[in-house]
């Protein structure tokens, strides 16, 4: 049977609230029993005290033999008791065997006791098997003294079942209020070991689900605690990985598609040209079109080849320290072919004193990515600022432009891996959706932090910083 999380808990709890209401129960028996005892031989010396008082008022004449038994019998009738009052001299007992004290008493412990009592003793049994009464009985045995002397012992036995029937009856009360708390216990105990298990059940069903990729429900946990927590973590996982799952396809579909466009149209042109249909005066057209077919071939695999790379923990940085406007002015010659084109200006605002401390490559790289999006974005005779300044950490970049800008929704995942804004848009520029990922990735590789702003229609500005 494979193990429950409902079934350890309720089981635990259970027994944890069985063993302790039963210790508790069993205690308060116990207790009410020697309570009852107690009380018992309260009443008992409370009645013998009165009777010593009417045997000495009996001795001295100022009762009669008649009005002591009265006393006597009613002391028994309201302790519930036999009462035995002997005159005994001490010597008399020297010789048990001699000794005849109506064979009504012929009890074998009682010698002893009587021995004690006449020695002055007070001897009380709680439960003592009595033969002559055929049950157990409560036996008190006090001496019966006349001023300074002992003339015999006053002996009450009073029979136990009464005080079990009490017993008997406070017990009832007892287990049955016990079993009352274990069934309201045991119904809060399922309810919590259910509420506590039931989302993480419905957590591992889901799991399951997820691993075996098949869609699930969304975890109900209602509660404001770890598994509350828990459940709301999970459903934004689920969540998170549905979205990359969709952002993996529509990578899948589009990389699939932006590979086979320039294969296409390469192995169109290649064909043309084997077969004779292109003329040899037309090649160097052809081939210019094959070859920037074959860069954006190369741009693609590289940009994908930077990210597993990125991704596989391999990239280290070799970091020193350079002058930035080194570095801007030849991001903006290397670029020069693409601005020129469009009629667009760059203007680079750096100290000549301005010192980063960076991995040059990854850095170019990073500035790279940026201003190439800002060409792409950046429609004919547009304008791009690169910014460069020290700050008390490091060095903040920042590249504006004068584009189309970027949706206010879109400013935080441009960022995400094959997120592009708009999917018509860029499928014509003809981007991965990486080349933000990658800068980003790079930027937080040198401590520093990388974020965009912007609003629709009115140019784009993405700024970092490289700390010391
Ligand atoms: P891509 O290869 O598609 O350019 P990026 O990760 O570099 O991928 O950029 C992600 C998306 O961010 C782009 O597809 C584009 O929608 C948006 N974006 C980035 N830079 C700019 C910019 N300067 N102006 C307008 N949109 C931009």
């Amino acid at each position: 049977m494979a193990k429950s999380l409902f079934k350890r808990l309720l089981w635990t709890y259970l027994s944890i609230l069985v063993v302790a209401i039963v210790v508790l129960s069993l205690a308060l028996t116990f207790i009410h029993r020697g309570y009852a005892f107690n009380e018992k031989k309260r009443m008992l010396e409370n009645a013998a005290y009165d009777i010593s008082g009417q045997l000495a008022s009996w001795t001295d004449g100022g009762i009669s033999q008649n009005e002591l038994n009265r006393t006597v019998d009613s002391a028994g009738y309201i302790t519930d008791s036999k009462i035995y009052v002997l005159r005994l001299e001490k010597e008399a007992l020297a010789n048990i065997e001699s000794l005849n004290i109506s064979g009504d008493l012929d009890e074998k412990y009682l010698f002893d006791d009587l021995r004690r009592i006449i020695d002055g003793e007070t001897v009380f049994r709680r439960n003592q098997n009595s033969e002559k009464f055929g049950t157990r009985v409560v036996f008190l045995g006090v001496p019966w003294r006349q001023k300074d002397n002992i003339s015999g012992a006053i002996l009450m036995f009073s029979p136990v079942n009464e005080i079990n029937r009490n017993a008997a009856k406070m017990n009832y009360v007892i287990w049955a209020t016990a079993i009352g708390f274990i069934l309201l216990g045991g119904f809060i105990i399922l309810m919590t070991s259910k509420k506590i298990s039931s989302p993480i059940k419905e957590m591992e069903i889901a799991a399951r689900k997820l691993s075996e990729g098949e869609d699930s429900e969304d975890i109900h946990a209602n509660t404001d605690d770890e598994i509350g927590r828990l459940a709301e973590t999970f459903n934004s996982m689920k969540k998170q990985l549905a979205e990359t799952e969709k952002i993996r396809n529509s990578f899948i579909a589009s990389v699939s598609h932006d590979l086979r466009t320039p294969l296409t149209s390469i192995n169109g042109f290649v064909d043309g040209i084997l077969d004779g249909v292109i003329k040899a005066e037309d090649y160097t057209k052809y081939f210019s079109i094959i070859k920037s077919e074959t860069s954006r071939l190369n741009r693609l695999t590289s940009d994908i080849l930077q990210t597993a790379k990125i991704q596989s923990g391999k990239l280290e940085l070799e970091r020193h320290e350079m002058p930035a406007l080194e570095l801007l002015k030849s991001l903006a010659e290397n670029m020069k072919a693409l601005i020129d084109e469009k009629s667009i200006s760059i203007e680079i605002e750096c100290g000549e004193d301005e010192i980063v401390n960076a991995d040059a490559d990854r850095l170019y790289q990073v500035l790279e990515n940026i201003v190439g999006n800002s060409i792409k974005f950046t429609g004919r005779g547009g304008r791009i600022f690169i910014k460069a300044e020290s700050t008390q950490n490091g060095t903040v970049f920042s590249v504006r432009d004068t584009g189309e800008g970027i949706p206010e929704g879109d400013l935080d995942r441009i960022f995400e891996k094959f997120y592009r804004a708009d999917e018509s848009r860029n499928a014509a520029n003809g981007g991965s959706g990486l080349g933000l990922n990658i800068a980003k990735t790079l930027v937080e590789l040198h401590g520093g932090s990388i974020r965009a702003v912007s609003s629709a229609g009115d140019g784009a500005e993405i700024i970092f910083d490289i700390p010391r």
